[in-house]
């Protein structure tokens, strides 16, 4: 989201921009997984679950999505859970979701800029004031006038710490928190009386019916999330042991019956919990700069935000 966010905002600019990212297609921490299952191909929202809009820029480009078809409101049922066990409806904004998964927004962006997929950035380097990028295979791409880079805190520190080493030191300070997540599907809609849960007490933490979002089709499927402290005690552990546990838990807390598919997914920095104050995200002598909901806050709106932000301190100094 921020580095896309960043290259629209360049290229309405009048940049041109080449954006590279490591996963095999659009998504980032707002990815859609898919399985297929006994009952058949299945989606979740196993990263970000929903985004607001409080920003009135962020405003208006969800409401272009909206338009295009990329996202849409969600009017689950959303319920908070305290620690004796009593359900309150939970207050929030507006939630967005991308349309027909979460990805469907970073699908659109992407689908407007030049993005190539499964290029993993190994190292940037620079010579004679311009930039180069080496991937993981071998392969380079360059020279380029100025470098971007949109990636988890603690994936910048490894691209940063030999070219800009105050950005590297100033991700370095981030701390962001695991997430395992287990994807559920079931024969049957389950009786919750609720399509999503946030818990105060025990190892899950969320709990919501993937299938409530706008058009994710007829299957009952379900996403937990785990807790920050549950999921770093167990953060090395097997993912087909997180899996029991956290659907043993979910269906002892519902009653549901055993589901008809289970599996477990760990985000390694799913959401940041100390964001460094007052990062300045362009270096203009070296032409290189950063972005990403770590400078910001942990939501897909401080992402977006963040790579407006970048793209306006460039466009200002670079000329
Ligand atoms: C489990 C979970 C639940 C969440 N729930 C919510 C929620 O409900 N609401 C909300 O607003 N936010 C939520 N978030 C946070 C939200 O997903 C993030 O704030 C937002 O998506 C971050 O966007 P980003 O662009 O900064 O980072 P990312 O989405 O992580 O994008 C970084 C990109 O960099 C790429 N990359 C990394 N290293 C390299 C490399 N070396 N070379 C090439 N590419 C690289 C990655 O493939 C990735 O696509 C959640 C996140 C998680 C994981």
């Amino acid at each position: 989201m921020a580095g896309l966010s960043c290259a629209e905002a360049l290229v309405e600019a009048g940049y041109t921009v080449c954006s590279f990212d490591k996963g095999r297609g659009p998504g980032g921490r707002m990815s859609t997984r898919r399985a297929e299952t006994s009952l058949g191909e299945l989606r979740w929202d196993h990263g970000a679950q929903f985004f607001t809009a409080r920003n009135e820029g962020f405003q208006r480009r969800v409401a272009q999505w909206v338009e295009n078809g990329a996202a849409a409101e969600w009017v689950g049922r959303v319920v908070d859970v305290d620690t004796r066990g009593t359900v309150t409806p939970s207050r929030q904004d507006k939630r967005y979701v991308g349309t027909p998964g979460m990805n469907g927004v970073i699908r659109d962006m992407a689908g407007r800029l030049d993005v190539t997929w499964g290029a993993r950035v190994e190292r940037l380097s620079r010579a004679n004031g311009l930039w180069s990028l080496s991937f993981e295979g071998g392969s380079d791409e360059g020279p380029f006038d100025a470098v971007v880079v949109a990636t988890p805190a603690e994936q910048a520190v490894d691209l940063m710490k030999a070219v800009a080493f105050n950005f590297a030191d100033r991700a370095g300070s981030a701390v962001s928190a695991p997430c395992w997540a287990v994807m559920l599907a079931f024969d049957k809609p389950l009786e919750s009386g609720w399509d999503a849960a946030r818990f105060e007490d025990g190892p899950i933490s969320w709990a919501a019916r993937n299938s409530s979002k706008p058009a994710r089709g007829g299957a009952e499927t379900w996403v937990l999330h785990a807790s920050p402290t549950w999921s770093r005690s167990h953060l090395e552990d097997e993912k087909e042991a997180v899996e029991k546990m956290l659907a043993t838990a979910f269906l002892s807390a519902t009653l549901a019956p055993a589901p008809a598919y289970a599996a477990a997914h760990r985000w390694r920095f799913a959401q940041v919990e100390t964001a460094p104050a007052g990062v300045s995200p362009w270096d203009p002598k070296v032409k290189i700069g950063v972005c990403g909901d770590w400078t910001i806050g942990p939501r897909v709106e401080a992402a977006w935000r963040s790579g407006r932000v970048l793209a306006g301190a460039i466009a200002s100094e670079v000329g």
